[in-house]
């Protein structure tokens, strides 16, 4: 993979780049982790940070989980892996929370930036490329971080001659991998569970049963009440 020509060895220890994978994981599910895992290993990331977004308060309702139910979800999902990360800081920004102002505060503390020498690795699948142009201070974003594309199930590929066209001159920044192609999405999920449907081995186990035990997504209540937390 052409990036393992930008880890850098410092006196023998060697710096290796975060992957930054941002989403509403509402809930997360077994597409997300296989991403993230994919995009670890052929980019040779340190790790992998789960950045779960905010929404609007008062948008937090109905068939979508809570903000506090979607991160203990991505808790529960990523526990036992030692190379996964959450962080919770677009959920405790008061402000409505951008992709840019996570990796400026990633930027300055040193967190997930490789001990201040790499570029974290922004993990996107491909549905968002054509609506990357429009994101808030998208030249600081490619300034901050690089991104890795990947594909999804349902959306054209990306290439080369794409990526130039609608970044003229930075598509060096981006780099587009090739799987794992799995067709696995959060509205299906929601959709399975208000049904009253499995999600068995489409998300964790731990978090189908948060979701059962906790009766989201129109799951029906427990006959134990929720799970204690
Ligand atoms: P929803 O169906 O509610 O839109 P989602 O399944 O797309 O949810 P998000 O939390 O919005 O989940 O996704 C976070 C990131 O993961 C996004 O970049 C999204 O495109 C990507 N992603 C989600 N599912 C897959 C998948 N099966 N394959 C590749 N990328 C995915």
């Amino acid at each position: 993979m052409g990036w393992r020509g930008l880890v850098v060895s410092d006196g023998g220890a060697v710096s290796r780049p975060w992957g930054v994978m941002g989403g509403t994981f509402d809930p997360i599910h077994l597409g997300h982790l296989a991403v993230a895992e994919r995009a670890r290993e052929s980019l040779d990331l340190a790790g992998v940070v789960f950045v779960p977004a905010a929404r609007n308060p008062l948008k937090d309702v109905g068939p979508m989980a809570p903000s506090e139910e979607r991160v203990a979800m991505v808790e529960l999902a990523i526990a036992g892996n030692e190379r996964f990360r959450a962080s919770r800081i677009e959920l405790e920004r008061e402000r409505p929370s951008y992709t840019v102002d996570t990796l400026e505060a990633f930027h300055a503390d040193g967190r997930y930036a490789g001990g201040g020498r790499e570029d974290p690795v922004l993990i996107l699948s491909v549905e968002a490329i054509t609506r990357l142009p429009d994101w808030h201070r998208i030249d600081r974003i490619l300034e901050l971080a690089r991104v890795a594309i990947v594909p999804r199930r349902g959306y054209p590929p990306t290439d080369a001659g794409t990526l130039e066209a609608v970044f003229p001159d930075r598509a060096s920044r981006f780099l587009v991998l090739d799987g794992p192609d799995l067709g696995h999405s959060a509205t299906e999920i929601r959709a399975r569970v208000a049904a009253g449907r499995s999600v068995r081995y489409l998300v964790p186990e731990p978090v189908d049963a948060w979701i059962r035990g906790r009766a989201l997504y129109g799951a029906p209540a427990p006959d134990g009440g929720p799970l204690s937390r």
